[in-house]
């Protein structure tokens, strides 16, 4: 007997989905909800590639002018690399991870951000004994599970760089150079926001100072901020709530409180972003909103945003001295990276009316007229492709208006048509969709033909 009882008006239908039997005797099968993209997540559809094709080869070519080696690390990585590195009070990992339990009973999550991934890597393929600092770069998806709006999606996705091994101040410089020369080039006009948040040293007593000055004001922070004022304080300064950005402009600065090593590092950045043509602005209360991070401190907005409350920041980073020892890695393996959003820096893009260039047209569209012709077209199809002309075609269509139809709405300056009779004559002909001229050729100088005429 089958585990599930079927009632007696509930058959099976031929694909084997029940099919209900109503009083008008139609069959219809159960209403299924149907599958659905998921909130905060988005298909990327073909008008839309344009754009990204745009912002990811700019990356990569960046990339490889700075000197980046590429590293593709797995969406999936285990739990504590994130609560470990990113740290356990931070709205990451309390509120936003995609965490779940393996079949198998391993607690994993899919990554919020590139740099840990990268850094376990860094250490689990002893990259320690490579000259440092080693550079590497990546790009792929991220998972947050935060309240989707404009410019904030549940997966997004980044392009991320790292130069771990190294704390020379220059570093920090150089990569907010490169952030400012991608971003520049891609034709955005944007600003860098700079600020030092200290290190082990002096972090601690500057977190001191900032939790005297909001424990009496405590009473006006929002329910947010009383956590934080707590477990993150630095984060205090972070805040959106209006009233807290208030509190945050009076707040003791971190600058102010830098140990010498860290004031002498930030000094020294300043120093070569001053050579440098980046446009930066101290930032005294900029923080973020992962732990790992110490010293430099940086993100990227539009520089006509930065009136606003709430400028949206394209890519953010900093140097983050210590997490490679956190992983397990050598004690002292210093490292700084940033990462950039693509979906803002797309709709950036877009707003200033950048133009990309669209996806490329075919070469040719090839029609053909009956059944003879249709076998004979996969041999031309593959001698084309060998060649490097690309082809559209519809070759489950007969008739040759419909196909012609095709090849314009294709754009394809040229069209190949193959019938009977070119069949029998070992022929194709060539129409030019420009001026509607043909021409007969013979079949084996089809594509030395084209060659001239694409200019290929
Ligand atoms: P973060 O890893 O938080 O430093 O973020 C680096 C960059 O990723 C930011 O500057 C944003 O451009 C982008 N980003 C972060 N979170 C999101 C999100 N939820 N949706 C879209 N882009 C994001």
């Amino acid at each position: 007997m089958s585990r599930v009882m079927k009632s007696s008006s509930q058959k099976m239908s031929k694909k084997g989905r029940p099919s209900t039997t109503v009083a008008t005797g139609v069959k219809r099968r159960p209403k299924q909800k149907k599958p659905q993209l998921l909130r905060g997540m988005k298909d990327v559809l073909s008008p839309e590639q344009p754009y990204w094709e745009y912002v990811l080869e700019s990356s990569r070519q960046t990339s490889r002018a700075y000197g980046y080696d590429r590293i593709d690390t797995p969406i999936v990585e285990e739990l504590q690399l994130f609560t470990r590195s990113i740290g356990g009070t931070t709205d990451i990992v309390e509120k936003e991870m995609y965490a779940f339990e393996t079949k198998g009973g391993d607690l994993v999550a899919l990554r919020p951000e590139m740099t840990a991934g990268i850094c376990r890597a860094y250490v689990e393929h002893g990259m320690m004994n490579l000259p440092q600092p080693v550079k590497l770069w990546t790009d792929g998806s991220c998972f947050r599970y935060d309240r989707p709006q404009a410019g904030r999606y549940r997966e997004f996705h980044q392009v991320d760089w790292e130069i771990i091994g190294s704390a020379h101040p220059a570093l920090d410089a150089e990569m907010i150079a490169v952030g400012t020369h991608l971003l520049t080039d891609l034709g955005l006009g944007v600003i860098a926001l700079v600020n030092s948040i200290g290190c082990g040293e002096c972090r601690p007593p500057y977190l001191a100072v900032l939790k005297d000055y909001y424990r009496t004001h405590r009473k006006r922070l929002c329910e947010d901020c009383q956590v934080r004022f707590s477990k993150n304080p630095l984060r205090l300064l972070d805040c959106k709530n209006e009233q807290c950005r208030a509190l945050g402009n009076e707040a003791p600065q971190s600058v102010d409180h830098l140990c010498d090593a860290c004031r002498e590092h930030f000094t020294k950045v300043l120093e070569y972003l001053d050579e440098s043509q980046v446009k930066y602005r101290l930032q005294p209360r900029l923080v973020r909103g992962l732990d790992y991070y110490t010293r430099t401190v940086f993100e990227f907005i539009l520089e006509r945003d930065q009136e606003e409350m709430n400028p949206s920041a394209l890519l953010s980073g900093g140097r983050y001295d210590r997490l490679i020892a956190i992983l397990g890695g050598l004690e002292s393996t210093p490292a700084v990276g940033m990462a950039m959003g693509v979906e803002r820096v797309i709709l950036a893009v877009k707003e200033f009316g950048v133009e990309v260039s669209p996806e490329p047209k075919p070469d040719v569209f090839f029609a053909q007229i009956g059944e003879t012709a249709r076998k004979a077209s996969f041999k031309i199809f593959e001698e084309l492709r060998q060649a490097g002309i690309a082809a559209a075609a519809n070759i489950a269509k007969n008739g040759l208006s419909d196909q012609l139809s095709l090849a314009n709405k294709a754009n394809a300056r040229i069209t190949l048509i193959l019938g009977q009779k070119e069949m029998i004559d070992h022929t194709i002909i060539l129409r030019d969709m420009e001026t509607g001229s043909q021409e007969t050729i013979a079949q084996d100088k089809l594509v030395e033909i084209l060659k001239k005429r694409l200019h290929h």
